[in-house]
């Protein structure tokens, strides 16, 4: 099946490691930065070429990005060209999650960065035939405060671009119970919780996120089965693993695609979404995510049907997106 043709839906991209290498280049130039960078090694410089050894070293490839996405003009073309990146290669609904925590280092506070790139998103969805929101993301390695400061900054943009919460970063045992106020804060205003858990973490992980901070969504998941309560959770509740093959593989959370649990947690009835979560790190698009899953899987039109609606009713789009989403498959099928 033809992949890239066809609508897709993304739930887990991350802007800082979606960037052209061309604009990195571009904006450390005029930066002054780029000593010893050029068209020849910027490609290298931010994707992992083959494997690495672990999710810590994966990470590394997040710090030159992280120089050039400290201004507000920076950030809103950096997400426009990921919308317009996804677009083209057909993506009807993409939601973008960055840690805002991570942009403030020339002095942006964390409300003007959410804006900068909520606008970016905006001019990519007036352009383009393209369906959108933002994700903000706290990180695990930074305090419960900082994760509450992000949620408090974000506030007023529920509803306005801005539909939910992340937990990234590394990922160590029992990190739910660090963020217990920070997630209760964010439910209670309104945000909607998916949790990158059971990535490089255990199953309890998995299960901690939802029953301990109220993830609807779970970034990876791909240890689930390490708990019977977790995975009986998840199916109860139809919470969506978002599946980023090539970067587990990468990051070694699987050892072959083959092997991967969420060709099992698919075939079981468990609702699995496919996404990059990386485009430029990982090197990969959503039509070549979906090529690779699609053989293992045998995906046929009527099941990418299933899988891409799954995808929308686990999106955190309003109403009015997710019907116009359903009724594009619906159209050329
Ligand atoms: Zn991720």
């Amino acid at each position: 099946m033809n992949f890239f043709d066809v609508a897709k839906i993304e739930l887990h991209c991350h802007l800082d490691g979606s960037l052209r290498p061309s604009s990195v280049l571009d904006l450390l130039r005029k930066k002054g930065l780029d000593g010893g960078i050029n068209e020849d090694n910027i490609g290298e410089l931010l994707k992992v070429e083959g494997d690495c050894d672990s999710l810590v070293t994966y990470l590394e490839k997040f710090d030159l990005p992280l120089i050039v996405m400290q201004d507000a003009e920076s950030l809103e073309r950096l997400s426009y060209e990921v919308f317009e990146d996804a677009y083209r290669e057909n993506v009807a609904y993409l939601e973008l999650r960055f840690a805002p925590v991570l942009h403030t280092r020339e002095g942006l506070g964390q409300d003007e960065i959410i804006a900068s790139v909520i606008s970016g998103m905006n001019r990519a969805k007036s352009t383009y035939n393209i369906e959108g929101n933002i994700i903000v993301c706290c990180m695990k390695n930074l305090s419960e405060q900082a994760a509450i400061d992000t949620i408090n900054a974000g506030y007023k943009y529920l509803g306005k671009g801005l539909v939910g919460v992340d937990l990234a970063g590394p990922e160590d045992e029992g990190f739910a119970q660090k963020f217990i106020n920070a997630m209760s804060l964010a439910r209670n205003m309104g945000y909607n919780i998916t949790i990158h858990a059971g990535e490089a973490g255990s199953g309890q992980n998995v299960l901690d996120s939802i029953q301990v901070l109220g993830a609807q969504r779970i970034g990876h998941g791909v240890n689930l089965y390490q708990s019977e309560k977790a995975y009986k959770l998840v199916k109860e509740k139809n919470i969506n693993l978002e599946v980023c093959p090539t970067s587990n593989l990468q990051t070694k959370a699987v050892k072959a695609l083959e092997k991967h649990p969420a060709i099992y947690y698919y075939i079981n009835g468990i609702s699995i979404s496919i996404n990059t979560d990386n485009r430029t790190v990982s090197n990969t698009s959503l039509t070549d995510e979906l090529d690779m899953v699609g053989k293992v899987l045998s995906i046929d039109m009527t099941s990418y049907k299933k899988l891409y609606e799954s995808a929308v009713e686990a999106s955190f789009a309003d109403k009015e997106t997710k019907d116009k989403l359903i009724n594009r498959i619906r159209r050329i099928i």
